[in-house]
């Protein structure tokens, strides 16, 4: 994993403009953002995410590639990209989320809308749940496309990542935060060129 700064990714990303929406084509579906906790340490970054997030809203990057396969989301990894907070280590989902003691930071979320909002721009995409979805929503099917049986919260809950952003939030709220802060940052037009 390499350090990169918003506009280095932009600028990755309209490199892999083709490359990413002829593989979503097909599949007949369009490119997709994948929002990923990591379950492990702040510090630790993975390679099965294309961009990975530190604690400090610093970003990292696995590959140039953003077309590249990766293996984040289970049988939906064609045309999309995979983006990870790095943290969740020891979370647990029970009667209550326990984000463990090492949970998503404000920084982290604030980076992480921020990519979303850079990455939909250069791909041409709606920020909605069709196109940028939180691990928990892929694995439960959210976007109403049954790519495979539910293995979120809805099921046996295998994957829950950024069901939550923080304790004590309405379940499955984080990804409408995320998508709700990355519009934001649309239309502010902070981040176009
Ligand atoms: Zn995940």
């Amino acid at each position: 994993m390499r350090p990169i700064t918003l506009s280095e990714l932009k600028q990755l990303a309209r490199q892999s403009y083709d490359g990413l929406w002829s593989a979503a084509k097909s599949m007949d579906r369009d490119v997709k953002l994948y929002c990923h906790w990591t379950g492990g340490h702040y510090v630790q970054h993975f390679d099965d995410y294309h961009i990975s997030i530190d604690a400090d809203g610093s970003l990292y990057v696995s590959t140039d590639n953003m077309s590249e396969l990766k293996a984040h989301t289970w049988h939906r990894n064609t045309g999309a990209i995979g983006i990870a907070m790095a943290c969740a280590y020891n979370s647990f989902l029970g009667s209550h989320a326990d984000l463990g003691p090492e949970p998503p930071t404000d920084a982290q979320i604030e980076s992480m809308a921020q990519v979303i909002c850079v990455l939909a721009d250069v791909l041409d995409l709606t920020i909605d749940l069709q196109r940028v979805m939180t691990h928990a929503e892929a694995a439960d099917n959210k976007d109403g496309l049954y790519l495979h049986e539910p293995y979120g919260p809805d099921a046996d809950c295998e994957r829950w990542d950024l069901y939550v952003l923080k304790e004590g939030d309405a379940p499955y709220t984080g990804g409408d935060i995320l998508r709700g802060k990355a519009n934001f940052y649309r239309a502010q037009r902070l981040l176009s060129d």
